[in-house]
């Protein structure tokens, strides 16, 4: 191999244990740092971050790029060079005042957020919030940006994907899920509402949640269940992946689901390519197709009836007495109950996506200058009325609910519904290849489907962007029709609608 390209993996390797060391301080303060342990973490946080900023901006990784850049580089090689310099060129286009004055004015935006949300008035985080706007446009500006300004945001978190791809999907998905909420909001049964929220031990979801992820093929070996107020799932390295989940005595689905969630994000995490670790071409693609992983185990393996059918005779092991008279028609009806509310992490299934399609229509909205921050509030609520039928009483359920524009991280919420359009598509092709699916997870027999998307998209890394990855595991461009139509099947039967 070039001698160049020699010395720029040395550089990536350093770069990579910088890395290393950020997720793991950073999972330690989510999970196990006593509270004041904060100050002397962020500083800790701050120094290694501008570390890795200086090392990979160094003038001597600069000039190896451009040098590999003029080679032609073949496999890994290509697909290193070219996220590194990706990576490097816009961070030498961002200059180090601009970064300052945005992540100071993130945390203080932070302060900020959490204050107006306890006292549920957007006005004390609208100054604040009207800055970090401000600063993002900069940073989309230097860095550069086809078509509309959004993409420079968009392109952060999913890489390579275009606004002007995503909209037609999700008016598509607006229009047919916002007439099934409808329907289903008339039917006026709560099935089985009671099963869910009885006494659970907690001791005992815990032995449920460790089994379903060894069932699922998850190697604790590589791997660990820790407890965090909101879950996660950190890929240290590919042989130490970290999962968090919360319980709550009185409420099964918050750890079970939330488990089975990070533990899909935790298989894709271990099943990267061995022969890449450290690489860029070694990592995940992006959020979008990560989340497609923590959802597909979630909703289409975790709330079907297949599923449900081999665990509730173990369920009902574990908790006798909560789940005596539960069968499975019951379970399954609980599981999936849909319902309109004004929380996003709240949300069913179906509701779920119409939370974020009003996301990402306001971001868009506010960055094309057609909606101002002093807006936003009315905004929300006019349009949460439009697509969930439900007006929030006041800014702390209405457009303080979330942290992500607090930090930044203005974006973000897209991927989520990707992942789910991603995760249909995904398993409509997996159900195609492994013919008997369903009977498997019947079995509990999980691995089947564990090993097709190790081959088909875990083992890839990032060697084919998200766009062509859908391409090459189900030979069609990404597509709303999959999820829409699985929806609607499940819940039509569901709800008889
Ligand atoms: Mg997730």
């Amino acid at each position: 191999m070039n001698k160049a390209y020699e010395m720029f993996m040395t550089h990536i390797a350093e770069l990579a244990d910088i890395g290393h060391a950020q997720s793991l301080i950073g999972w330690d303060q989510e999970t196990y740092m006593p509270p004041r342990g904060v100050a002397m973490r962020a500083r800790a946080q701050g120094t290694l971050a501008g570390l890795y900023h200086q090392r990979l901006t160094a003038p001597e990784l600069v000039a190896l790029v451009e040098d590999l850049q003029g080679v032609e580089l073949e496999g890994d090689a290509a697909v290193n060079v070219r996220e590194v310099s990706r990576e490097q060129g816009r961070a030498l286009k961002i200059p180090r005042d601009l970064v300052v004055e945005l992540s100071r004015t993130e945390s203080m935006a932070h302060e900020a957020w959490v204050e107006a949300r306890e006292n549920s008035d957007f006005r004390l985080f609208e100054p604040l919030l009207a800055k970090i706007v401000e600063l993002k446009k900069e940073v989309a500006d230097r860095v550069g940006y086809e078509g509309e300004i959004y993409n420079a945001l968009l392109d952060e978190y999913e890489p390579y994907a275009r606004t002007e791809e995503i909209v037609p999907l999700f008016e598509q998905l607006r229009e047919r899920l916002v007439p099934l909420v409808e329907r289903i909001a008339e039917v006026d049964i709560f099935p089985a509402q009671g099963i869910l929220d009885q006494e659970y031990p907690i001791a005992a979801q815990e032995t449920l949640g460790l089994q379903v992820m060894e069932d699922m093929g998850f190697d604790l070996e590589a791997g660990r269940l820790d407890r965090a107020v909101h879950p996660f799932c950190s890929g240290i390295s590919r042989d130490d992946v970290r999962l968090t989940t919360r319980y709550s005595a009185d409420w099964l689905p918050g750890s079970l689901f939330g488990t089975i969630h990070e533990a899909g994000h935790g298989l894709y995490e271990q099943g990267l390519p061995e022969d890449a670790v450290g690489t860029p071409a070694g990592a995940s693609v992006s959020l979008g197709i990560h989340e497609s992983q923590s959802r597909l185990w979630e909703n289409m393996i975790g709330r079907s009836r297949a599923f449900w059918t081999h665990y509730l005779p173990r369920l009902k092991a574990l908790f006798p007495e909560q789940l005596e008279s539960v069968d499975i028609d019951a379970f399954y009806a609980a599981v999936n109950q849909v319902e309109s509310s004004l929380i996003r992490v709240e949300a069913d299934e179906v509701t779920y996506n119409l939370h974020i399609i009003l996301r990402f229509e306001l971001e868009r909205d506010l960055f094309a200058d057609r909606v101002s921050v002093g807006d936003l509030p009315a905004v929300w609520n006019e349009r949460m009325e439009q697509y969930l039928g439900l007006r929030p009483p006041d800014d702390a359920q209405g457009v303080l609910q979330d942290i992500h524009w607090s930090m930044g991280g203005m974006g973000y919420f897209p991927t989520y519904t990707l992942g789910n359009l991603y995760a249909a598509q995904f398993f409509n092709q997996a159900q195609k290849d492994l013919s008997d699916l369903e009977g498997q997870i019947e079995r509990g027999e999980l691995g089947y489907l564990k090993t097709w998307l190790n081959e088909k998209i875990h083992q890839r890394g990032s060697r084919l962007r998200a766009g062509e990855l859908v391409m090459e595991v189900t030979g069609e461009k990404l597509n709303a029709d999959y999820f829409t139509d699985y929806l609607e099947a499940k819940f039509s039967a569901l709800y008889g609608v």
